[in-house]
């Protein structure tokens, strides 16, 4: 971690595949070893990642140089050419290169592919974060603050009297993380390379906890589900403003203390508006009104779950704490 990390860490790279896009690779090119291929990934339909894995021969690692969908499809072929896996973000904008699963799309419906194998290494090269546009690093904020209303979520699973692997060690250090990100979020608003690094450090500690604890949602609920629900409805959606939109919305639904999470979102600078994400506010209610079903799909217990059980007039209430809940967000703007 840190600065010309990058071409110091690399050097022991041989017979690898790179998977990456344009913008990082033009970074990586000149200060990694020349790997034996470079696949350009820009998408994760699985017939399109299939067709890539036909182009690419027999490696001993792959390599992804990139964010979020570069990420994901390095795990895929890492995973399906039964390689080692190494990952190099691009940008503090998602926590993808922490989880042990990728998202993969097939007739538009989110597949996780799962027991991805565990990345030999992360290298986090602070020149390369640096490059990166401001706002995905700002955006990458969200997956920290999206602590806030999951734990509210996991909560929820503890007390409707389901295994979510309740852990107070685990609470306490998401609550640790909160509350610092309360100090920083200034930093992050002025685009400092420091916050953005700390970021992803904080996304590398929360990992740990995946892994020993998968059935435990102390960093992603529900907000994620909308999350999820605004990317399918727009064109490039930035996984992080998602989710941040996603934190805003939730939090005043659960009734969960908004105030405290619009407070972070705006000292950091992060990005919520649905114009900025090219999705319209028709857009948003449809996704919201849908995750009572959204979240039948998923398996883990949220809030939303709670909307489903009672069925109609749980619909009603839905409706109802939404409209309360976009007259909040739209009142930040003032
Ligand atoms: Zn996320």
């Amino acid at each position: 971690m840190g600065e010309g990390v990058l071409q110091s860490s690399s050097k022991g790279w041989r017979d690898h595949c790179v998977v990456t896009s344009p913008s990082p690779w033009r970074f990586a090119s000149s200060r990694t070893p020349t790997p034996k291929q470079v696949v350009f990934a820009d998408n994760l339909k699985r017939d399109n990642l299939q067709s890539m894995l036909g182009g690419i021969d027999k490696v001993d690692l792959v390599v992804g140089i990139g964010s979020g969908v570069v990420t994901d499809a390095a795990k895929f072929i890492a995973k399906a050419k039964n390689a080692k896996l190494l990952q190099v973000p691009s940008t503090a904008s998602n926590n993808a290169c922490f989880t042990r699963f990728a998202w993969t799309f097939e007739n538009g419906a989110r597949i996780p592919e799962r027991e991805i194998p565990a990345p030999v290494e992360i290298i986090i090269d602070a020149e390369l974060v640096d490059s990166a546009p401001a706002r995905m690093n700002r955006a990458g904020a969200a997956e920290i603050l999206c602590s806030h209303t999951a734990l509210f979520d996991w909560r929820c699973g503890r007390d409707a009297g389901l295994d979510v692997q309740w852990d107070e060690d685990i609470l306490q250090l998401t609550l640790g993380e909160l509350a610092d990100l309360e100090n920083y979020a200034p930093d992050i608003a002025r685009n400092s390379r420091d916050a953005f690094i700390k970021i992803l450090e904080v996304g590398a500690k929360f990992a740990k906890g995946f892994t020993t604890h998968p059935k435990a949602r102390f960093n992603g609920g529900s907000e994620h589900i909308l999350a999820w629900g605004l990317e399918a409805a727009g064109n490039r959606v930035i996984h992080g403003e998602a989710v941040t939109l996603g934190i805003l919305l939730m939090s005043h639904i659960q009734g969960n203390d908004p105030e405290k999470a619009a407070g972070v979102v705006r000292a950091a600078k992060m990005a919520y508006k649905p114009e900025e994400m090219g999705v319209t506010w028709d857009d948003v209610e449809r996704v919201v009104l849908n995750l009572p079903e959204a979240a039948k799909l998923v398996p883990w217990y949220t809030v939303l779950n709670e909307f489903e059980k009672r069925g109609a007039e749980g619909k009603k209430d839905l409706a109802e704490r939404y409209k309360a809940a976009k007259a909040f967000v739209l009142n930040l703007d003032s």
